[in-house]
């Protein structure tokens, strides 16, 4: 029988990492947990370490190294500790190291998410900031490196299921991502200025991090989405469409030249598309509840409504117009959505912030991973500028 997969999973302490988990814990047989990194949560991390018994741990700090060695139990013993950004590029590219999971969230996940694609592992990639930032150079590593991508953003996820393998591009007419349409998607749009961060992160279908919910209210995400789809899919803007299906029964289509729409369905339980790539090409059993169709008497879909998204805009504006855009987008949203969630800037700052940040004459080259953090870096810090005109 064949050896467990080697596992490293980043971001173990947060939503996606707790539903990678769940999975893996099922199936010992085939899974095994060699790496973990968490930015914040330590207690957390020795919880998930005592059940997962990972050989390696990453931690941000030396305080936090501290910490964890202080609260560790003494009668278990110590995994080895990495510590920094620079152990999260060293351990994806650990040859223990069989199967990647990126759950980092933000741009913090593109340098260990970049050096899995440049090491040939297989990825399971849920952030999708790393597509958004560095697109062309991720794929090109992944192509260089013979890297197997595996999308567990359930949209993504639901479009590689439905697409025969190899894509045949010209059977192709366009490709659908559904998007629930958020906590807001029937608020007044005159009403957007007073909501609460703990309302825009109050989901109505899905459990996630606090920066993805307010993506998922603002529909940034959705925009994060398209451009994530137009590299995993290599498929021009044109051909990516986006309908509000409220029930996020249907996580996405693909629409054929023939008039068939292939659609992949099921619950809203990221443990789902997570069991499909950690299985690939094969199936596996998961704890998601049961899915039953004949619950839903109706499933709608609409056009989402600009005025209500402005972000979604932005998002298709910021593609067309390159990959110097979409890392404006992108990191000006970072700064924004913090903003936003420590109660500085109102929730119609947040596309006015980016906007602004998108007017701006940037000439950049964006030819290396490094250009593309220096980059990063020095629209966070104009965006953190910017900023003040909202307070
Ligand atoms: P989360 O906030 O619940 O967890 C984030 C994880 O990243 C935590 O383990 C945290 O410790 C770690 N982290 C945060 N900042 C870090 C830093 N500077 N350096 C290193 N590690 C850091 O987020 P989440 O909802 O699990 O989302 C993770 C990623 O998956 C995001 O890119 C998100 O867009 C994507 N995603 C999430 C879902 C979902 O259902 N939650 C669905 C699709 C895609
Ligand atoms: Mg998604």
């Amino acid at each position: 029988m064949a050896r467990p997969q080697r596992i490293c999973l980043f971001g173990a302490t947060g939503s996606i990492g707790d539903s990678t988990l769940d999975v893996i814990a099922s199936h010992p047989e085939k899974f095994e947990v060699y790496a973990m990194s968490a930015f914040s949560q330590v207690s957390k991390l020795i919880e998930l370490s005592l059940v997962h018994r990972p050989e390696v741990l990453i931690l941000p700090s030396q305080e936090a190294k501290q910490q964890l060695t202080s609260l560790w139990p003494s009668d278990r013993a110590l995994p080895e500790l990495r510590i920094g950004a620079e152990a999260l590029v060293e351990t994806a590219m650990d040859p223990e190291v069989d199967t990647v999971v990126c759950a980092i969230v933000g741009t913090a996940g593109l340098a260990s998410a970049y050096a899995a694609a440049k090491a040939g592992k297989r990825i399971l990639l849920a952030n999708k900031e790393a597509l958004v930032a560095s697109g062309e150079l991720f794929m090109r590593a992944v192509r260089q490196s013979g890297a197997e991508l595996l999308p567990i953003d359930s949209e993504h996820n639901a479009i590689f299921q439905c697409l025969p393998n190899p894509v045949a591009h010209s059977e192709i007419k366009q490709i659908i991502l559904t998007a629930s349409g958020g906590p807001f998607r029937d608020t007044e749009v005159g009403l957007l200025d007073g909501v609460t961060p703990a309302q825009a992160c109050k989901h109505p279908n899905w459990s996630m991090g606090r920066k993805i919910s307010v993506d998922s209210a603002t529909m940034l995400n959705k925009g994060l989405e398209v451009i994530e789809a137009k590299w995993l899919f290599d498929l021009p803007l044109e051909q990516i469409k986006v309908l509000v299906h409220p029930e996020s029964t249907v996580h996405s289509m693909v629409h054929y030249c023939d008039g068939s729409i292939l659609a992949q369905l099921g619950n809203s339980d990221m443990r789902i598309p997570i069991s499909h790539a950690l299985a690939y090409p094969k199936r596996l059993l998961n704890q998601a509840p049961e899915f039953d169709l004949s619950q839903f008497s109706q499933l709608n879909f609409k056009l989402p409504d600009l005025q209500r998204y402005p972000c979604l805009d932005l998002a298709y504006q910021a593609s067309e117009a390159g990959q110097e855009s979409t890392i404006v987008l992108n990191s000006s949203n970072e700064i924004a959505v913090d903003a936003f969630l420590n109660n500085k800037i109102k929730f119609t700052d947040i596309p006015k912030l980016i906007a602004s940040m998108l007017e701006k004459s940037w000439h950049q080259m964006i030819d290396s991973i490094e250009a593309v953090h220096a980059f990063d870096e020095e629209v966070r810090i104009k965006s953190a500028e910017q900023l003040q005109q909202f307070i």
